[in-house]
């Protein structure tokens, strides 16, 4: 079973789709019960896509800087509140 911070570590490869099936397989069952991840992935996807649809291959600085601290965050964090704060908030959105 994968965790938060392998997600992140494996975020960039399944993006390109580059992922072994069976590991592919295991982070979209991660993403199924975590919307944490989720949301992380999203964001990454649209800004993918917004940074090529202004035919800018590099990320908003701003927006690089969001998901490298997010990132940072992520795999830094050994205390479980970062996620439960937002995953409870996530859940209270929904
Ligand atoms: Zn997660």
């Amino acid at each position: 079973m994968l965790r938060c911070r392998d997600v992140g570590m494996l975020l960039y490869e399944y993006i390109e789709q580059r992922l072994e099936p069976s590991v592919s397989q295991q982070l979209e069952q991660h993403l199924a019960d975590c919307p944490g991840c989720l949301a992380f992935i999203n964001t990454y996807k649209q800004t993918m896509r917004l940074s090529s649809d202004l035919r800018c291959r590099d990320i908003p600085p701003e927006l690089q800087q969001k998901l490298r601290s997010f990132i940072k965050t992520k795999l830094s964090s050994r205390r479980p509140s970062f996620w439960e704060r937002l995953r409870s908030h996530l859940t209270g959105l929904l």
